[in-house]
């Protein structure tokens, strides 16, 4: 679904090399580390939404867009 692939870009601090934070699926959903974001972008997330597809295909693609770099921002990418 991405445009590219977001491991290449992603340099895990050491606290959490052990976790799969690399993984697209991890970031948008799971990772603990961006529960903050993720509450600060509540509306993208739904029971309709709970996919990879069907995030990245939701109406607002803008919101979509600032939350993965917001996501991004906090690993200092
Ligand atoms: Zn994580």
């Amino acid at each position: 679904m991405f445009m590219y692939d977001l491991t290449v870009y992603l340099s895990l601090p050491p606290y959490l090399n052990s976790v799969a934070v690399a993984d697209e699926l991890h970031m948008i959903f799971e990772c603990p580390a961006l529960q903050a974001v993720r509450q600060q972008y509540a509306p993208l997330f739904s029971t309709d939404t709970n996919t990879m597809r069907s995030f990245f295909a939701q109406q607002d693609h803008m919101q979509v867009f600032k939350f993965v770099l917001d996501c991004l921002d906090v690993f200092h990418i």
